[in-house]
């Protein structure tokens, strides 16, 4: 596929975290102001379970306040840390019966928040998921220009439910708690995604993997950030890809700046803080290398970005096999 045709933005940002539970825990809420400028979430705002960890995207322009995403350097180091912990206890527990999986077929239950019949109101067609899962499986086969990784998609539903109570989808609210908790399917090897308006302006949000299933695990989406949707710039489908990303344990190229491990994957440049729109050429670390702009998990147009790296296809396959696979 390659670029797409329109350049878009794509913004997201923040961070607050709450650390309650045992396994590392950390979930993330966010502010945004302004595209380059975070700030802490207010105190009240990161009202998700303990152990579950969120990012977002917002639409640029747009008058999103709450963004959970980005990670602190310290929520980075517990992330780490407990992934290291999962696949020392995956070994440990682990037969020779029982190998790593190289190839990853993941089961998509999607779920259509609606607020009535209409198409302002949720009811988009099952064409467009249809083709959002063409997406996600070029975008990860390498089919857009990048690398290829270990995963292929398959819709296996979806469920379209009709209730004002959940539209749209509120970032960090007891009705999405109560949504997530009604509606996920299957094990920690099912991606539920929820689609549907959602607040603040967001594009949509993740939660990353966890040894423990929690039934907040999926990605929340804009219902016409799908492809062919009517969210002007971000109706490519890439909000779907980067969402997953997190899911399978990715975090943004410009984790931790231009210092230290940044997104702990050794093929993506260091980059000081998320480009947007397309910035060709940006370089704003000393380190070698220009800045990741093209990469799904960066905050560049859909348009702009598609590609993943054989690093970051290394890094989701490890930690599917540590919290995923069965
Ligand atoms: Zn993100």
């Amino acid at each position: 596929m390659g670029l797409r045709p329109h350049l878009l933005t794509r913004r997201t940002a923040g961070v607050a975290s709450t650390t309650l539970a045992l396994l590392l825990s950390t979930a993330a809420v966010g502010v945004v102001p302004a595209a380059s400028a975070f700030s802490a979430a207010p105190a009240g705002t990161c009202v998700e379970p303990a152990d579950v960890h969120a990012d977002a995207r917002i639409k640029a322009g747009g008058i999103a306040r709450h963004e959970p995403n980005e990670l602190t350097a310290q929520q980075v180091k517990e992330r780490e840390a407990d992934l290291a912990a999962a696949l020392r206890e995956r070994a440990s527990r682990q037969s020779a019966t029982v190998a790593p999986l190289a190839t990853v077929t993941i089961p998509v239950v999607v779920h259509v928040i609606q607020e009535d019949s209409t198409r302002a109101g949720g009811n988009i067609p099952d064409s467009m998921i249809s083709n959002q899962i063409s997406v996600l499986n070029q975008a990860y086969s390498g089919a857009t220009g990048g690398a290829s990784t270990a995963f292929a998609f398959q819709l296996q539903k979806i469920n379209r439910v009709t209730n004002p109570a959940w539209y749209p989808i509120v970032q960090g609210s007891s009705a999405e708690r109560s949504m997530k908790s009604s509606l996920r399917e299957g094990g920690k090897n099912v991606l539920n995604m929820y689609l549907g308006e959602l607040s603040d302006d967001l594009l949509g949000w993740a939660t990353f993997p966890q040894r423990r299933l929690n039934s907040m695990d999926g990605v929340v989406v804009l219902n016409e950030s799908l492809p062919g949707g009517t969210a002007t710039n971000y109706n490519q489908g890439d909000t779907a890809t980067h969402e997953v990303g997190h899911w399978l344990n990715l975090y943004h190229t410009f984790q931790g700046g231009c210092s230290g491990s940044g997104d702990s994957v050794s093929d993506t440049p260091a980059e000081a803080s998320p480009a947007y729109q397309c910035p060709t050429g940006r370089d704003t670390c000393s380190a070698p290398g220009l800045d990741p702009i093209t990469n799904f998990m960066d905050y560049t147009y859909d348009s702009c970005m598609y590609q993943f790296t054989p690093g970051q296809a290394s890094r989701m396959l490890t930690a599917w096999n540590a919290y995923r696979a069965a």
